[in-house]
């Protein structure tokens, strides 16, 4: 660990969604499930979807924008109103907005008519909390004017508490946003499919009983994230409160004075700082400060451990009474309230770091699959049973021979004249659900020109930007995707990898940060809340006159791989040039994917 990490458990996530979602269900009320406190975190969605949600919430374009990329095909409602200057934007990414603002939706309809599209709305009906909100005395002129907006469709009516003027919702309240919705029914004569009744601060209501029949949604994030109500601050039964937990590592233990000694003045944040005396304590610094979190919304796992303070980077805890054994370079754990959540998952400093439990344990056998004439089980070599491994094949490299060899935790080694790794993805995904991908080559192969060589356009294929009917983002996410050892891109493949967040590593960075750094983060990255690694190998990458890879960098590259115990699938299809005679390098690489040292050591 290099800076603070919050862990995602998504079990947790998706137990806390069931919860809720059973809860509402029982009270005749769909969830739609808020994602914004994550920053859209596709890992944190899916998970959601996994526990019985079946529509999204989001405040930002942006979030919905990865969302969308890692292949979340549910309804997806913009949350926050939105700017005038967005309205393509909107109607292009979100298929429903929440709005307040007739120039707006006025917009919107006419960004929609020019799309060929109808875009939902929800209307805001302001019921005190001061937010948004149309006004109620506004509301059915406002109303009455959407009717004649001819790309927009008037789907439901909505309010929001609990979130500037701290107004909780009550049965008054929500009678007349009920009220409401019957109004503009009959007036209008249509009918309003949802009315949304608010956020996690409804949820109170609900189970008091008072929530009006005609309330048929809610949008709630804190109660599944943090597991609690926010009307009342109660602990939700039946939910976890520490899905996510933030981890710091002590840089500094010392005794120390509980007072400071000499003349003070301000501290870092221009206030006076006040201190009693309790002695001598043991004292520790996290490599964590108000740069990444709000410091007063964190709260220690270890019993015994007291926050005393933190500035910019530095946080200060006592950690005399800790009931753990806490020493330099120790991980202390926090869990957060809303506004450290929100903070720490936003901090480009804080790493994210979902945990999929329940991942099929990898075995020592290797499955050969695909016509290599390397790679036979005579060839194969000796070592690899010497490294523990039993070898079964060559087998035909069938989709479904891949599946069930995943199934069963062994590993398929694709080799063979023709490029097979859209299949090996195809096989991973349906045999392991959410999967990461590290691709060494010299080449993104993020083309999507129909033109382009098949081998360039392996991961553009993969991820439905060539053609639309094969797309396996969904379980290959781009965000758990690596690229490793690119020596030249064209501008639209250098453009995908921005867009769609995809890791890369040029040569350029594997001589900045070395090859063993690049790994770190690599497996990192493609392993990130995923049941294991696929891992396409393009020999390629090796030296091109001192350009690429050198052998030894890949040795090590494959070394880490190995000791990750991340891999489920070893591809090096379609990489042998034309004419090759000299299979040995291959061979080496091969094992010391699977383990192999140059020193037997254990
Ligand atoms: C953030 C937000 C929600 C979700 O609120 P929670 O308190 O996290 O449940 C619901 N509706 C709107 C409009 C929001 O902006």
């Amino acid at each position: 660990m290099s800076g603070p990490v919050i862990t995602v458990d998504l079990e947790k996530v998706e137990e806390n969604s069931r919860v809720i979602v059973k809860f509402c269900r029982e009270h005749g009320i769909a969830v739609m499930g808020v994602t914004k406190v994550t920053c859209g975190m596709p890992s944190v969605a899916r998970a959601m979807i996994s526990g019985g949600i079946r529509q999204l919430g989001e405040s930002r374009i942006e979030n919905i924008k990865r969302l969308r990329n890692s292949g979340i095909d549910v309804p997806i409602t913009l949350l926050r109103i939105p700017p005038l200057s967005a309205a393509r934007e909107v109607v292009m990414y979100t298929d429903c907005s929440l709005n307040s603002e007739l120039p707006v939706m006025s917009e919107l309809s006419a960004a929609a008519e020019e799309l060929g599209k109808i875009h939902d709305v929800i209307l805001m009906l302001d019921l005190g909390d001061l937010r948004e909100g149309i006004w109620p005395d506004d509301l059915m002129t406002a109303a009455r004017k959407v009717l004649e907006l001819p790309g927009i469709h008037l789907r439901g009516l909505g309010t929001n508490l609990t979130c500037y003027g701290g107004v909780l919702p009550t049965q008054e309240n929500m009678k007349t946003l009920a009220l409401f919705a019957n109004r503009i029914e009959e007036e209008l004569n249509i009918s309003l499919e949802i009315v949304s009744g608010g956020n996690s601060s409804s949820l109170d209501l609900v189970s008091r009983g008072q929530m009006p029949k005609r309330i048929n949604q809610l949008r709630i994030g804190e109660a599944i994230m943090l597991g609690r109500e926010t009307a009342f601050g109660k602990r939700w039964p039946g939910t976890s409160p520490d899905a996510f937990i933030l981890k710091a590592e002590l840089i500094e233990v010392k005794e120390k004075p509980s007072v400071p000694k000499g003349k003070t003045g301000m501290d870092a944040f221009g206030k006076k700082p006040v201190f009693t005396d309790r002695g001598l304590r043991k004292r520790g610094i996290l490599n964590i400060g108000r740069e990444d979190v709000v410091i007063e919304g964190l709260a220690p796992v270890i019993q015994g451990v007291s926050i005393l303070g933190a500035s910019s980077d530095h946080l200060l805890v006592d950690i005399t009474d800790s009931k753990k054994e806490l020493k330099l370079g120790s991980e202390v754990g926090f869990v957060m309230d809303y506004g450290a959540l929100l903070a720490g998952m936003t901090s480009s400093y804080v790493i994210k770091e979902p945990i999929l439990r329940g991942v099929v344990k990898q075995q020592k056998r290797i499955v050969l699959t695909g016509d290599s004439p390397v790679f036979s089980p005579s060839f194969f070599p000796e070592d690899m049973r010497m490294l523990g491994y039993s070898v079964e094949g060559p087998l035909p490299a069938t989709e479904d021979t891949l599946i069930e060899t995943m199934k069963q935790g062994a590993i398929p080694f694709v080799a063979g004249r023709d490029r097979l790794t859209l299949l090996g993805m195809k096989a991973m995904g349906s045999a392991l659900g959410q999967s990461g991908f590290i691709l060494i080559d010299s080449h993104p192969s993020l083309m999507s020109d129909p033109d382009a060589p098949e081998d360039r356009k392996v991961l553009s294929s993969a991820l439905g930007l060539c053609d639309p009917s094969i797309n396996v983002s969904t379980e290959f996410s781009p965000e758990n995707i690596v690229l490793i050892g690119i020596r030249a891109a064209d501008r639209e493949e250098s453009e995908i990898i921005r867009r769609m967040n995809i890791t890369a590593f040029t040569m350029e960075d594997i001589d900045f940060l070395g090859i063993r750094e690049v790994m770190r983060r690599s497996l990192r990255t493609a392993g990130a809340g995923t049941a294991g690694v696929y891992l396409s190998f393009c020999q390629n990458v090796i030296d091109g006159n001192g350009e690429g890879l050198t052998t030894r960098e890949l040795h090590l590259a494959m070394e880490l791989i190995s000791r990750s115990g991340l891999m489920r699938c070893m591809d090096i299809s379609g990489c042998l040039k034309r004419g090759q005679k000299d299979f040995s390098s291959l061979l080496h690489f091969t094992e010391s994917v699977f383990g192999k040292r140059i020193l037997i050591k254990d």
